[in-house]
């Protein structure tokens, strides 16, 4: 998914274009880093230097307990173990959901590579990353197996692209995992979870649209096998988390004792200083500025 956002006024957002087009220009010549341009090691098929590789920073900070939402102002740190307003309003249909970092900055180049660019290793590489949010789903390491869902495209939007992202990253977590359990990895269940149809763009859509948007759009195929499990949804990027709940809410229905979702990066368009934060931190090796 691709979302958008409404500028801040200060914001030097680059057109997404002009970002695409850098991105196929990294495929047409690949001995660069896409991301600080350096040198990439000879096998460079990741497309993005291990310096760059290593710099994409987790949030540590205060957030909403359940779904992960970054409280941006010293005050919210008073309130670290409250639930956003979002939630409190609107209750998601899953019980957790964490990200790896802001849909930002050089993170956000990358997820963009991955997508647009035919990253399908460098989505496995990403996937990697969400070992670490992964160690911070309330339950996780209690439960004796959560079974791993990548959300679903639509078929003909996965046709189009070659795969889904969500696979890659999904294969990228249980890689990371099976390192870290001596190859002791949760299993992925692909064929499980359906997109039934092709929604339209959740771009510039309040909350209570995205819902309603994606209302009855996920159907479970096999219900026997999330009957009474923990599930973790995987995919890219969550924003309000409308995707993630529509998720959930289909599994529940179907039997699932527990959903998480873990996303590579949340997007935060309603704390435009968050963004500015790592914006101040994405000026490369060129002085060109990635937003
Ligand atoms: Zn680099
Ligand atoms: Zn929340």
């Amino acid at each position: 998914m691709i979302f958008s956002q409404k500028s801040p006024p200060h914001s030097r957002q680059r057109p997404l274009l002009r970002e695409l087009l850098d991105a196929a220009l990294a495929v047409a010549f690949p001995t660069d880093c896409a991301l600080c341009a350096g040198e990439l090691p000879s096998d460079g098929w990741l497309r993005i230097c291990p310096a760059c590789c290593a710099r994409f920073e987790a949030w540590t900070g205060p957030l909403c307990t359940r779904c992960g939402l970054p409280f941006p102002s010293p005050r919210a740190l008073d309130a670290s173990l409250a639930e956003c307003g979002l939630c409190l309003r609107d209750k998601p249909a899953f019980d957790r959901a964490r990200s790896f970092g802001f849909y930002t900055g050089k993170l956000r180049q990358a997820v963009l590579l991955m997508k647009y660019a035919g990253g399908e290793r460098l989505g496995v590489r990403l996937g990697e990353l969400l070992a670490s949010p992964w160690d911070s789903l309330p339950l996780v390491s209690e439960l004796d197996s959560p079974l791993i869902i990548p959300v679903p495209l639509y078929p003909s939007r996965r046709r189009e692209r070659g795969f889904n992202q969500a696979d890659l990253l999904a294969a990228g977590l249980v890689r990371a995992l099976g390192r870290h359990n001596r190859g002791k990895a949760p299993r992925v269940a692909k064929a499980c979870l359906r997109r039934k149809r092709a929604t339209p763009p959740q771009t510039g859509l309040r909350v209570s649209a995205r819902r309603e948007n994606l209302r009855g759009a996920f159907e479970v195929l096999k219900p026997q096998v999330v009957r009474g499990r923990a599930i973790v949804l995987v995919d890219d990027v969550m924003t309000t988390g409308a995707t993630l709940s529509a998720c959930a809410r289909a599994l529940k229905r179907a039997g699932a004792a527990q959903v998480m979702g873990l996303t590579l990066a949340r997007a935060t368009p309603q704390f435009p200083d968050l963004m500015r934060i790592e914006r101040d931190n994405t000026v490369d090796g060129l002085g060109r500025e990635w937003t």
